[in-house]
């Protein structure tokens, strides 16, 4: 195969640009999806994506342009308004409600309008850039009109490039996506892609469900959908982590020592974890109930058993997530370290590694990569993995982990009980159902087989003209 050129699209770029004397620096962070393509070390690939800082200047936009080169990132320059109205004010308060089956939303034409600018933007920007044979491999919910966009654009320049979607969050039942008034102009923007990836099957056939009833979309033929003239393919493509980045962190003699430190501390006690952004969708509030019922229960555990709880700071700037940490209250005397911070990969390693359990309580998650982390973490203990069902990742982890309803403090409870009760066979198996799969789906088999599919759609769209 001749080796075609990639070019991969989000709303931030996954690099972080600063000022530093008078010039610009920049530095690539790590993520699921860098992970992705580091892996694919055939593929040449260019990034676009909004670089997080707000440039005015036209010599300051060249710097910063030439800085993010090396890191093969392109920026998109947005004014901060604009971006902000479209990240926060459409993106994250108006559509992730929706897309996590959240409802008492409410629709304004502002940040609408704002999020169809800023997709423009990204049109015509990859427009101009790309050239025909390219594959263009769009990510998320900040991006849903792109395809429809980006597709027009191509055409009338006369480029044909295979565009690819993934959607990293649940995509909901039919009668909750049709609450949004722009219902069916988003379904019609993604539907210009050639190739459209969902975590789960639920996911994937809830959207082809809405294509239909929606759209009238042709969806007779599994896994394809056919509108406007147009075929769609779709897919489930499990994303998935790089297990051997905490395999080998875990050896490194200051995390070594840093498991010591923490065995120490809780010596004769069980440990569970959790490690959540603060984001209604995590069940914070549930998670704190029902850890606090499940001592009820057991008034004999109280004092050996200890929750130790990262809540990563998210979102600040939206009212909703500002709400949500001051409305989560720490029941009096419950045995919990609750840490609202981020912390450092060596640290979560460790906090995952000595940790008999991890408590996940979603109430809905598009997969929930911290489950897959805690597994990777595991080698050694085999701790149980105590997962919400609605959670993504329960549609594949169900018989390796202890699932139950979030929302159901009961189920909770039963559930952290039977966790730390399984006698060690039944432990030991369940581990390795989990690590299997933890292995087997790793980013980076996620990323090659995405792009294997959607550069088969190159070919199918050649022999169809
Ligand atoms: N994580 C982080 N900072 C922290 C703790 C964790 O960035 O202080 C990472 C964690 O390792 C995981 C990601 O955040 O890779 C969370 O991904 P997940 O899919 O579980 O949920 P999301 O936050 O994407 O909804």
């Amino acid at each position: 195969d001749e080796q075609r050129r990639l070019i991969v699209v989000s709303n931030r770029l996954p690099v972080s640009v600063k000022r530093v004397d008078g010039g610009y620096q920049s530095s690539i962070s790590s993520g699921g999806l860098v992970t992705a393509l580091s892996g694919l070390k055939s593929t040449k690939f260019q990034w676009f994506g909004w670089p997080g800082i707000e440039v005015k200047d036209t010599a300051d936009r060249e710097q910063v342009s030439q800085s993010l080169e090396e890191h093969s990132a392109c920026p998109i320059f947005l004014n901060s308004d604009l971006a902000h109205e479209h990240y926060n004010g459409f993106s994250n308060r108006i559509l992730w409600p929706i897309l996590h089956y959240q409802s008492g939303v409410t629709f304004d034409d502002g940040p609408w309008q704002a999020y169809r600018r800023v997709n423009e933007l990204f049109a015509d920007q990859i427009a101009n850039a790309a050239d025909s044979g390219n594959l263009i491999w769009i990510h998320d919910y900040h991006l849903m009109l792109l395809p429809g966009l980006l597709r027009s654009r191509l055409e009338q320049q006369g480029k044909s490039c295979a565009i690819g979607f993934s959607l990293h969050t649940p995509f909901p039942a039919g009668d909750f996506w049709r609450a949004l008034p722009v219902r069916k102009q988003l379904i019609d923007g993604l539907l210009a892609s050639d190739l459209i990836g969902f975590h789960t099957d639920e996911y994937k056939q809830n959207f082809i469900d809405t294509c239909s009833n929606l759209l009238g979309a042709h969806t007779e033929i599994p896994n394809q959908i056919q509108y406007k003239n147009r075929l769609v393919c779709i897919g489930k493509f499990i994303v998935g982590i790089d297990p051997q980045k905490f395999t080998d962190t875990l050896k490194a003699p200051e995390v070594v020592e840093r498991i010591k430190t923490l065995e120490e501390r809780y010596k004769g006690m069980t440990v569970i974890v959790g490690v959540d952004r603060l984001d209604h969708i995590k069940g914070l509030t549930q998670k704190l109930k029902g850890f606090d019922s499940f001592l009820d229960d057991h008034p004999e555990l109280r004092n050996k058993v200890v929750l130790i709880q990262v809540a990563v700071p998210s979102r600040e700037d939206v009212k909703e997530y500002q709400e949500l940490e001051t409305e989560l209250t720490t029941p009096d005397g419950t045995p919990l370290l609750y840490m609202h911070r981020s912390v450092p990969f060596n640290e979560l390693a460790a906090l995952y590694a000595i940790a008999d359990a991890c408590l996940l309580t979603s109430t809905r998650d598009g997969m929930n990569l911290v489950s897959f982390e805690y597994v990777a973490c595991q080698e050694k203990r085999n701790g149980v993995l105590i997962l919400s069902e609605f959670a993504g990742a329960a549609s594949f982890m169900r018989e390796g982990s202890i699932c139950f309803h979030p929302a159901n403090k009961t189920e909770m409870s039963e559930a952290i009980f039977k966790a730390l009760n399984l006698d060690p066979a039944e432990r030991k198996r369940k581990f390795e159902q989990l690590r299997e799969f933890v292995h087997k789906y790793t980013s980076s088999q996620w990323g090659q087989t995405f792009l294997e599919k959607l550069n088969a759609r190159v070919g199918d769209k050649a022999t169809r003209n």
